[in-house]
């Protein structure tokens, strides 16, 4: 089983298990992840950022069962930041510690 975090993109988690089920998977998103009862999804994944068009997205590897499935933009400029996990952009620290915490990790 592989579980897909998509950083907060409820859109883009229902998308993609729309898109593994039409493509046979056992698949089903809850909230802004995706659960896919599979192991070998990377190439499926790729498959799916390039057939939907969402050339900034990015895939990572967290662990052996997550992944993470985020957007790469340019916010240097804005003074935002950026989850150094996933790449995921906030505009306070608030946020972020927020954010990380879906992670499911602590930091200190
Ligand atoms: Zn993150």
């Amino acid at each position: 089983m592989m579980i897909v975090d998509c950083a907060c993109d409820v859109e883009i988690a229902t998308d993609l298990a729309n898109y593994l089920r039409n493509h046979g998977f056992d698949a089903k998103s809850e909230e802004a992840s995706v659960i896919i009862n599979e192991e070998n999804v990377w190439q499926i994944l790729k498959l799916f950022l390039k057939e939907t068009n969402r050339s900034g997205y990015n895939i990572r590897r967290i662990d052996s069962t997550n992944l993470l499935l985020a957007r790469e933009v340019p916010i240097e400029d804005f003074g935002f930041l950026r989850c150094e996990m996933c790449g995921y952009v906030v505009s306070n620290e608030e946020e972020l510690l927020t954010h990380r915490r879906a992670h499911g990790i602590q930091l200190l």
